[in-house]
């Protein structure tokens, strides 16, 4: 729907598409846990590197909602989940660095590798970048540890709404409200961590496995 994602538009020289589509091998998903990172190919589903990162006992800070999205795709714009803990709910606030394809004089062979990390003058610009400055080819994240968390749902009256959303807000890292508009209610699904648990997450348990 934009320019960006049009490259013949409003250009006397055209531009080309590049596919992503191999960057997406799960063996180059590296987790370091003195570092707490993971660095993953750009093109990987978000659903897969989330199970790839469980299985060693780890979790990324915040995602989007919806797990059918690449890593690089999450970061170009600027996708978010939702916090005020930590640096908030923006999947590019937990990047550490990226390595960015970009083009190039003849001399260096038309493209170049670059990393941009945490620090750099660059990183800011080139996080949410729409793909404009190039092609990512890896992410560096900042990960945690796996942790197993318990669910409460309850309904409230939603005279102090505001107030009650940003005492939730404040008081868990992880929480979900539902507001019923027509029936002066809102839901609340609160959730308690429990401390490191190595505990397959949540969206691995099966009815047959549960305990
Ligand atoms: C069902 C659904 C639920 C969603 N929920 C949320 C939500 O909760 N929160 C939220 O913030 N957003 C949400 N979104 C929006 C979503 O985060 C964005 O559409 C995201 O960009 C999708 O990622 P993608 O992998 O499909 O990227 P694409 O749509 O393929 O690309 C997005 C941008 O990133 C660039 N890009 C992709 N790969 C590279 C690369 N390797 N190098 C350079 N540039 C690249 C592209 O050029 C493009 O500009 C949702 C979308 C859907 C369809």
């Amino acid at each position: 729907m934009t320019k960006f994602a049009c490259p013949n538009s409003g250009s006397d020289t055209g531009g080309v598409v590049i596919s992503t589509a191999s960057f997406n091998s799960n063996s180059s998903v590296v987790v370091d846990k003195s570092s707490m990172t993971v660095s993953t190919p750009p093109g990987i589903m978000l659903g897969e590197l989330i199970d790839l990162l469980a299985m060693q006992g780890v979790t990324l800070h915040q995602t989007i909602a919806w797990d059918g999205v690449s890593p690089a795709g999450m970061v170009s714009a600027g996708a978010h989940g939702s916090s005020l803990w930590g640096r908030g709910g923006g999947t590019y606030e937990y990047l550490v660095s990226m390595r960015i394809v970009v083009p190039a004089s003849k001399n260096e062979g038309f493209a170049k590798v670059v990393t941009v990390a945490e620090g750099s003058d660059l990183f800011h610009d080139a996080r949410i970048s729409l793909g404009v400055l190039g092609a990512v080819s890896q992410l560096t994240f900042s990960v945690q540890p796996m942790t197993k968390r318990s669910v409460t749902l309850s309904v409230a009256d939603d005279a102090s709404l505001e107030e009650d959303f940003l005492t939730l807000a404040r008081e868990r890292e992880f929480a979900e409200v539902s507001w019923y508009s027509s029936q002066k209610k809102f839901g609340k699904k609160c959730t308690i961590q429990h401390a490191h648990s190595l505990l397959p997450p949540w969206r691995l348990v099966t009815p047959s496995s549960a305990p």
